[in-house]
């Protein structure tokens, strides 16, 4: 039985580098193309020798990319919540965090200013950011969706799903080394899994961009919202811990709890 368990495994593994070496390819593919062109057109080419990943956005681009998408959100009308929100939340912060805080999606505050995490969870996770030995302005901050749900009602399953398309793309463009998803909803989103938050937290899982590079490591922990409602020593150490696990992993100081 486990015997044909690997065997599956492997095979699913074979199939899925093969896969991902045919991408490779194919990017080379349209890379040399794109030189062709180049050369073809001004008669100056990129370099040869320099490699694929001038394919890739500039870092100088990422904050105008996330502004844009940042205007595609405004605009965006893909669910009711456009029509029903004050201002949409797109996200902010260190265009080039290594650190991306997910959160569930805006409440009243959030609606208000057009910020995320602004009201009382955003000046816990202001602590717990300043706890780290970080600056808000450090990390980055988004949500799983960008518009407030009326009354801060659970997002709708159709409305997730039309809005992260903007999420995983901030994530590309960003690419920080770690992502915190606060809370079940962005945990269980984000990692297309169903357990429950208390199992999924304090381990790093996986999180994969649409590209098939490396995986990002993805800590799930408690929502500040729940750190609220359930302040107990217990909870409070706990995402401590989690965020310590996260320092360590960047090869950051882990300050001292003075708890
Ligand atoms: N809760 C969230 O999940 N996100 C915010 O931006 C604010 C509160």
């Amino acid at each position: 039985m486990a015997n044909a368990l690997f065997c599956c495994l492997k095979s699913e593994l074979r199939l899925k580098s093969s896969l991902m070496a045919e991408k490779q390819r194919d990017l080379k593919k349209v890379f040399d193309q794109h030189v062709e062109l180049e050369d073809f057109f001004t008669g100056f080419s990129i370099k040869k020798d320099k490699p694929a990943q001038q394919l890739q956005p500039q870092n100088n681009d990422v904050q105008k990319q996330l502004d844009e998408i940042a205007k595609e959100v405004d605009a965006c009308r893909k669910c009711d919540l456009g029509s029903l929100r004050t201002h949409s939340v797109s996200g902010e912060g260190n265009p080039h965090a290594q650190i991306v805080f997910v959160g569930e999606g805006p409440g009243e505050n959030e609606d208000l200013q057009g910020r995320p995490f602004v009201g009382r969870a955003g000046q816990l996770l202001d602590r717990i950011i300043a706890a780290m030995g970080l600056k808000r302005g450090d990390v980055y901050i988004c949500n799983i969706i960008k518009c407030r749900p009326p009354g801060n009602r659970d997002p709708r399953p159709e409305e997730i799903i039309s809005c992260l398309p903007f999420l995983k793309r901030q994530l590309e463009l960003i690419r920080p080394k770690i992502i915190v998803a606060l809370g079940a909803p962005a945990a269980k989103t984000l990692l297309s899994t169903n357990k429950p938050i208390g199992q999924l937290r304090g381990k790093f899982q996986d999180y994969y961009l649409e590209d098939f590079s490396s995986p990002i490591k993805l800590m799930p922990t408690f929502h500040p919202a729940y750190l609220l409602r359930n302040y107990s020593h217990e909870t409070r150490m706990k995402v401590w811990e989690d965020m310590k696990t996260v320092l360590t992993e960047l090869g950051l100081p882990v300050p001292e709890s003075k708890n």
